[in-house]
């Protein structure tokens, strides 16, 4: 029988790297699969609930009136987040387009909005106006835009209560994940705190979470801590791998509404919306989602173990708490950094032959370079790993199905490194 390290042509000295940093972490896995059973319960809870059954499992084309799995769907995600709805559809073609529906959905021409994490992820900057030259943007229909960067790695708690105080803000809109930005991500206590802080003197502004990688990496999601809404992408976490398309809103209703009838219209709102067959995709993927995220988080935790064993800065480190499904890798050689990114390419079950290389995608202001052999386009809660092409040259690297395959790609990727 050969081993996995012949078929894949992983020395005898990465062998031993990986096995010493295995042990090491040890006591991280456990805290993970620790989150990731109260998760599994909340999620199963939720189906249990509202009574899942078989019939949810249909599908609708047209209109899509009266899709009874669809409306399951939203009940058990407004259950999940605490929230008194959701709005989760197979419309929303990404992330960002989910975000902007909600920033549409609920900004007006004049309004402000804040946001609390200094610059927003890359492709929101277009949307808002900040980048790029769309005529599209909220800027263009009269919507202003302020931030307030982080202070050391936390909200500025001062700065944007001076803010609210002096200026009307309609929206408020943080990030908890580290996007493309090498820094620590957000806790939910650090949302929570910032929330209350916020509330303090400002009951009406709306406050928005881009949950964004987030979704069942701590126990507590930004809508238990304060958030009026949150917003996510399902081929992310939530989608556990399986949904093929589709994003999520979750939050009070009011709000709901609101973006439900910018992704859709007036009057329409959330009353249609054909599912054409994902309505089991999508449930049996958010029951799979806490067991991926679980294993997306040992993915990272090994590979910040080795990749800081070889003397390389990462982000976090393996013992450090997490927020989110992202591990930052600081290469500070674009050489390095393309290697490593293609040998994930060459670590994955589709396209494994393809060489990706740094391309100028739409809605980033850098190029990128991207590793994604992944069953869905470009899901990254599928091993990927992805990263702009400027200075200090850092791999964001996510996601995983199994622990298993994530660790085959990350040590050929460290191998490839050497090549
Ligand atoms: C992925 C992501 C988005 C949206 O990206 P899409 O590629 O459009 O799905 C927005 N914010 C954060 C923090 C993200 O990680």
């Amino acid at each position: 029988m050969k081993s996995m390290y012949d078929r894949f042509g992983i020395t005898e000295d990465l062998k031993t790297a990986c096995n010493m940093a295995e042990e090491k972490i040890r006591d991280e896995f456990k805290n993970i699969e620790d989150i990731a059973l109260n998760n599994q319960a909340k999620v199963l809870e939720a189906m249990q609930e509202f009574g899942l059954s078989d019939m949810h499992f249909g599908t609708t084309s047209g209109y899509g009136y009266d899709d009874v799995g669809r409306e399951i769907i939203e009940k058990i995600y407004a259950k999940i987040f605490n929230t008194e709805d959701a709005l989760v559809r197979i419309q929303f073609v990404n992330g960002t387009h989910t975000l902007s529906t909600a920033l549409f959905g609920i900004l007006r021409p004049n309004d402000t909005v804040l946001s609390i994490n200094g610059a927003p992820y890359d492709t929101l900057k277009e949307v808002i106006g900040i980048a790029g030259t769309s005529k599209s943007s909220l800027k263009e229909f009269g919507i202003n835009y302020a931030q307030i960067d982080l202070l050391e790695n936390n909200y500025n708690i001062p700065a944007i209560l001076d803010y609210i105080k002096n200026n009307k803000v309609k929206m408020v809109i943080m990030q908890r994940s580290k996007g493309y930005e090498y820094r620590k991500s957000l806790y939910i206590d650090d949302i929570k705190e910032a929330i209350e802080a916020i509330r303090s003197v400002d009951k009406e502004v709306v406050i928005m979470a881009d949950n964004c990688y987030g979704e069942f990496v701590e126990e507590l999601e930004p809508t238990d801590v304060g958030a009026d809404l949150a917003v996510g992408s399902l081929i992310k976490n939530i989608g556990g791998g399986l949904a093929d398309m589709g994003g999520y809103i979750v939050g009070k209703k009011e709000y709901i509404e609101l973006c439900a009838e910018r992704l859709t219209c007036a009057g329409i709102g959330k009353e249609c919306g054909a599912t054409l067959g994902q309505n089991k995709k999508i449930l049996q993927g958010l029951f799979m989602a806490p067991a991926v995220v679980k294993n997306s988080l040992k993915v990272a935790i090994l590979a910040s173990a080795i990749l800081d064993e070889m003397g390389y800065d990462v982000m976090p480190k393996y013992n450090e708490k997490r927020s989110d499904i992202v591990q930052a890798i600081k290469f500070g050689d674009k050489d390095i950094l393309i290697k490593y990114i293609q040998g994930i390419q060459m670590g994955s079950p589709v396209d494994s032959n393809a060489l990706p290389i740094p391309w100028a995608m739409p809605g980033y202001e850098d190029e990128v370079i991207m590793a994604a052999g992944t069953f869905v386009q470009g899901a990254s809660i599928e091993l990927s790993a992805d990263s702009p092409i400027r200075a200090p040259y850092v791999a964001y690297m996510q996601g995983s199905l199994t622990y298993e395959s994530g660790k085959i790609a990350i040590l050929k990727a460290i191998q490839n490194m050497s090549k």
